[in-house]
């Protein structure tokens, strides 16, 4: 079944409901209308709260064993349903079908460990006797949900980024409001419907449509939300931290990710890992490969390898099973892209491959002697584009790898457990994968950022943790 273009509805506190005012929801590869989808009022968004104070005591009255069988069954619809989840994904976005299904694999598993998770959301008994005078006390901590969570999700995984917030909070048994990024809405209305067919209650989610910039303050500001959980990019996140007030905050942020190739590497596993990392999703990925970093003996062999490998990287129609790489979210966002690397150019860095734009397309682009204080060296792309630096001193790469103000996650290929250890101590990042790019994650890991790349960690189990808290009992005998 594919998304037809008939006015979808945001699913408000467990109605379905339209609006007059429309958001058009448009296919970045033509511009083609895909759908529409309401554009919610700060109104909305407050009588959505309203609602959702109710949905929270339901959330949390919820047994265990129900929170994980809808969780289950949102699961197995969208299992079902795959290819419905994957081509609008693909339509809505910038990924291919191919990268599209990917993510509703991904999805299917971020739900399913939400369910297993929910069983194992523990507490602690405390020793109080261990402070003279509490001899007769017993007792011990269990982790209650925080209430009702705000949820603020980017365009560039629609849909298992969104479902890393819902899968957790209905586990951990909250309520949750979704303002899904108005680029790309449809793929989270999917989700609600999911969980609408799978029995979760009314009022205990909502996917609210709407401009980030009218409704965002309506949902970050409230006081009966009490945890905002935000992934996106570095300047809102900013933004939301200073207006959210007295609550929880958790920030999934940007990153401009660095890969160190040693001596000793295997060339063609990080000449592979390089590329799917760089240019996968159109390089719109937090976890983007953007720069690399060659030991001065191994350089000629891994740029002549990575230009060769690049060339091939099919750009093109989404929709087709041949093509690796779509457009940008925008024509807009591939202007920024060639904007900078143009930037970088005209200061004197070496374009190796690509550096072309076409409408929302931007060719997959390799750059060398790009001077470090370059927009593109230091901020984050978030584009196929990636940065090659060669290295005398292992040392060095590492301080110049560190020398930014991200610090997400990142890549090693040696076989040198020193130096592998070296970097894993040294390196300022939430995540580093040895013998892989900055770009591998699975869902039940922590995930998230030191420095600019954010606060707290996403992956289910952290996830819960931060979405609960403890409350202690303590019995006098
Ligand atoms: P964005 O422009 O920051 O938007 C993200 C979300 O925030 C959208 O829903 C947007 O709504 C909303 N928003 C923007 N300003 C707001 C405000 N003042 N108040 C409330 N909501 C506001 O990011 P994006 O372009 O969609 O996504 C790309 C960024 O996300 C990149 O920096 C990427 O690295 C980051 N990201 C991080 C992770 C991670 O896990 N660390 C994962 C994926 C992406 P509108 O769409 O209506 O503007």
């Amino acid at each position: 079944m594919k998304t037809q273009f008939g006015g979808q509805k945001m699913y408000a506190a467990g109605k379905w409901a339209d609006r007059e005012r429309v958001i058009e929801v448009r296919d970045p590869q033509d511009n083609q209308l895909v759908d529409t989808v309401p554009a919610a009022s700060v109104d909305d968004m407050l009588q959505c709260i309203e609602e959702a104070k109710e949905g929270a005591k339901t959330a949390a009255s919820m047994p265990v064993h129900e929170r994980m069988a809808v969780i289950n069954k949102a699961a197995d619809h969208i299992e079902t349903n795959l290819e419905e989840y994957a081509y609008t994904i693909s339509r809505e976005g910038s990924k291919t079908i191919r990268e599209a299904r990917g993510e509703v694999y991904r999805c299917i598993q971020t739900l399913r460990i939400s369910a297993e998770e929910a069983r194992r959301i523990q507490g602690e008994t405390i020793s109080f006797d261990q402070q003279p005078g509490s001899e007769n006390r017993v007792g011990y901590y269990y982790h209650v949900p925080v209430g009702i969570i705000g949820a603020i999700t980017p365009f560039n995984d629609p849909l298992n980024l969104v479902a890393h917030k819902v899968g957790p909070a209905v586990a951990s048994g909250n309520a949750i409001i979704v303002k899904p990024a108005t680029a790309t809405p449809l793929s989270a209305l999917l989700l609600a419907e999911a969980f609408a067919q799978a029995g979760l209650p009314p009022k205990v989610l909502s996917v609210i449509t709407g401009y980030g910039n009218e409704i965002g303050d309506a949902l970050v500001t409230h006081p009966a939300v009490r945890m905002i959980s935000f992934t996106g990019g570095l300047e809102a996140g900013e933004e939301i931290t200073r207006k959210a007030g007295l609550k929880k905050i958790s920030m999934e942020l940007g990153s401009n990710s660095p890969v160190i190739v040693l001596e000793d590497a295997d060339l063609a596993e990080a000449i592979e890992a390089s590329i799917s990392g760089a240019f996968s999703a159109a390089g719109q990925n937090c976890l983007s490969v953007q720069r690399i970093y060659i030991h001065d003996s191994r350089i000629d062999s891994f740029q002549e390898g990575l230009v060769a490998r690049t060339k091939q990287y099919t750009v093109g129609d989404k929709q087709s099973e041949l093509t690796d790489m779509g457009p940008l979210i925008s024509e807009k966002e591939a202007i920024r892209v060639e904007d900078t690397v143009e930037e970088a150019i005209s200061r004197g860095a070496v374009l190796l491959e690509g550096g072309k734009r076409d409408g929302a397309f931007y060719t997959p682009t390799v750059l060398t002697n790009v001077p470090e204080d370059c927009k593109i060296a230091k901020e984050e792309i978030f584009g196929p584009v990636v940065l090659l630096y060669p290295f005398e001193d292992f040392e060095t790469a590492i301080e110049k790898a560190n020398n930014v103000r991200f610090g997400l996650q990142a890549g090693i290929f040696t076989n040198d457990v020193r130096k592998a250890h070296q970097a894993i101590e040294r390196m300022d990042v939430g995540g580093i994968m040895i013998n892989d790019s900055s770009d591998y994650r699975i869902d039940a890991m922590p995930f998230g950022g030191m420095k600019n790349s954010g606060l707290g960690r996403e992956g289910i189990k952290c996830s819960i943790k931060e979405m609960t808290e403890p409350k202690v009992v303590c019995y006098k005998l």
